[in-house]
């Protein structure tokens, strides 16, 4: 779950530090030496990836694949765009396309990047760097990554 909260968390900007006070206000378990590398380091690379090689993030897909959290939902999981597309899939676009000028000369990112221009080409995926709306989902976007790669 922390990872799915870390994943949508990367995504809309939230600041590493504030996500960070907000696990110790509200889980008992949520011990520094927890939080800082699982939370500032590889959940949202609010290190810049000095822990881990390339950011946490993904779309919907990977969250059917690895939970049973879609099926229920509301939402297409499928979907990109339009009224029932997955949020999760409009936030990932709308990342990478935020920070496409530095993935794309990331090793393990720039594959992604050649995918979103190929959506952009075929108008498949959503409108890319929208600043943060999501129909649906209110939110202050309040930090993007940082340190280059
Ligand atoms: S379909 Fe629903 S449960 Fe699945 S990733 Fe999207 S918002 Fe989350």
């Amino acid at each position: 779950m922390k990872m799915i909260q870390c994943n949508f968390a990367t995504m809309l900007g939230v600041e590493p530090a504030a996500l960070s006070r907000w696990y110790w206000a509200g889980f008992t378990d949520a011990y520094e030496w927890v939080e800082l590398p699982n939370v500032a380091g590889m959940g949202t690379w609010g290190d810049g990836g000095a822990l881990a090689s390339k950011p946490y993030v993904a779309s919907g897909a990977y969250v059917n694949r690895m939970s049973n959290y879609c099926g229920p939902c509301r939402y297409d999981v499928k979907q990109r765009t339009g009224p029932d597309a997955c949020p999760m899939n409009f936030l990932y676009w709308d990342f990478m396309a935020r920070h496409r000028e530095r993935f794309a000369k990331h090793p393990r990112m720039r594959m992604m990047t050649k995918h979103l221009d190929g959506h952009g080409r075929r108008g498949t995926g959503p409108a890319p760097a929208s600043g943060g709306r999501v129909p649906g989902v209110a939110f202050v976007r309040s930090r993007d990554v940082r340190r280059e790669t």
